[in-house]
């Protein structure tokens, strides 16, 4: 195989899509893995809907997930004489022709057919006019399109995921490739700047599967190769419907913003869609470009499940080091933990590392922890102590100003309160863990306690009694 060339083609009309994320991921795959080349095209012709910030940001968004491009970004709005010398050429050749019908009259044309329950084809009328009739409606500063001759016959490819597909021509319109106003269209600028870029391998989502005969037929035209197309399954929400906000964050900021890490969002965009071969769903990045294959993509929507990606999320935190996970804080907090020491951080770091979805949550959990309560939810203080009564908090103080602080001491403290209550291990444990955190989850209790040490734990429980009573 000659080295693949691809590109992802982003229109900067807002932030990177997950969906977007997940097309430029296996195009920068495919290319990763075959030594080709991953070129960014940004398709900024449509000026109305283009914003300079949504470059930066899909280039921000890109860098941050890893997905580095090859040599500068390409911006469309670059290529516009090429653009305009394709449509000089295909004029020249009489494979294009001006079509002088309004909007208007097509409009009304429509519903005539419409009424009359008749498909609705494009008359061909201005299809092979003389060179007389063509200058008279020139002359007469008619407005025009630009329309490709489609020609008779059927247009076939074959598309890696979606396999043999064949269009019947005549059921194809002389569609417009320059608009009255002259700006091309976008299967026409496509085609051009993909047979510029000299791209092998066109593998985008398949909402484009339909535009592909004709963009194939505009090729053809131009006697251009024609590359390989590969359309990759839509991403539907657990509803079944096309994942948008309503089902999670669609933004790939968001999951920045949210802590949780690029290897992450790579890992668990790489299930969408690709099928590796084994069981397997964690992979670091280098093992999925080396088992990724085209092959192996269904054609089948892929569904976006927000438990499956935390849960992918959770198996990357904990295979995490100590030094990657300060790192990954930093980038989010700079003052987090700034006042405990080394050995300190990197003890609740591990306690928290397990049970953690995403860097956020470890900040969150972490800040608990480390601040000393100021208020409690009464109504979860009410519910826990029945009756207001703080009689495992009292014999807790008592028993660790009396004993040693150690872990197994503290562990029959536990034991001993919850005989003498009659209260379950787990009521005593509620009631400490409330007393000293404020919240009545997250990691070992006990580990927290020794982590927190005697003389702040002493202080934060004899606190907890003298609020509440
Ligand atoms: N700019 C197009 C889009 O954002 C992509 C076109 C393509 O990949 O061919 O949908």
């Amino acid at each position: 195989m000659n080295y693949p060339i691809v590109r992802f083609a982003p229109s900067p009309t807002g932030y990177l899509h997950i969906g977007g994320a997940r097309t430029a991921l296996f195009n920068w795959l495919f290319t990763r893995k075959h030594q080709g080349k991953f070129l960014l095209r940004i398709e900024d012709t449509d000026l109305e809907r283009s914003e300079e910030k949504y470059i930066d940001q899909i280039i921000s968004a890109l860098d941050w997930l890893g997905l580095d491009h090859d040599g500068d970004y390409i911006l469309q709005s670059n290529n516009l004489s090429s653009h305009q010398a394709a449509l000089d050429q295909l004029l020249a050749q009489g494979k294009a022709y001006r079509c002088f019908y309004s909007k208007e009259e097509l409009d009304q044309l429509r519903l005539a057919a419409e009424k009359a329950k008749k498909p609705f084809r494009v008359p061909t009328t201005y299809r092979d006019l003389s060179q007389e009739e063509l200058n008279k409606h020139l002359q007469d500063k008619k407005e025009f399109t630009i329309r490709l001759k489609v020609p008779e016959g059927e247009t076939r490819f074959e598309d890696l995921v979606f396999g043999n597909i064949t269009v019947q021509n005549r059921e194809i319109d002389d569609f417009i490739l320059a608009r009255s106003d002259g700006s091309p269209t976008y299967n026409f600028v496509v085609t051009i700047d993909d047979a510029d870029m000299k791209i092998t391998h066109v593998i985008r989502g398949d909402d484009h599967l339909a535009n592909t005969p004709k963009q194939i037929l505009i090729y053809e035209a131009l006697s251009l190769p024609v590359p390989t197309f590969v359309h990759l399954p839509m991403i539907l929400g657990s509803d079944g419907k096309r994942l948008s906000k309503r089902h999670a964050a669609t933004n790939v900021q968001e999951y920045k913003e949210k802590g949780y890490q690029p290897k992450s969002i790579i890992n668990y965009l790489s299930l969408l869609g690709w099928n590796p071969d084994s069981n397997e769903e964690i992979f670091s990045i280098n093992e999925i470009i080396e088992q990724f294959e085209l092959n192996q993509i269904q054609k089948k929507p892929a569904i976006f499940d927000e438990k499956k990606l935390n849960w992918v999320s959770g198996q990357h935190l904990q295979k995490s080091s100590i030094k990657e996970l300060i790192e990954a804080i930093k980038d989010l907090d700079l003052t987090w933990a700034e006042h405990h020491s080394e050995d300190f951080v990197k003890k609740l770091l591990l306690l928290l590392r397990d049970r953690s979805k995403n860097i956020q949550d470890i900040i969150e959990l972490g800040n608990i922890i480390m601040s000393n309560p100021s208020s409690y939810s009464q109504d979860e203080l009410h519910n826990i102590f029945k009756g207001n009564n703080f009689e495992v908090i009292e014999n807790f103080i008592s028993g660790l100003e009396a004993e040693e602080f150690t872990q197994s001491n503290i562990e029959q403290l536990i034991d001993n309160i919850s005989i003498q209550c009659e209260l379950s291990l787990g009521a005593v444990m509620k009631q400490i863990r409330f007393a000293i955190t404020t919240i009545t989850y997250g990691p070992s209790l006990v580990e927290i306690i020794i982590l927190l040490g005697q003389d702040t734990i002493i202080s934060r429980l004899k606190k907890f009694v003298q609020h509440s009573t």
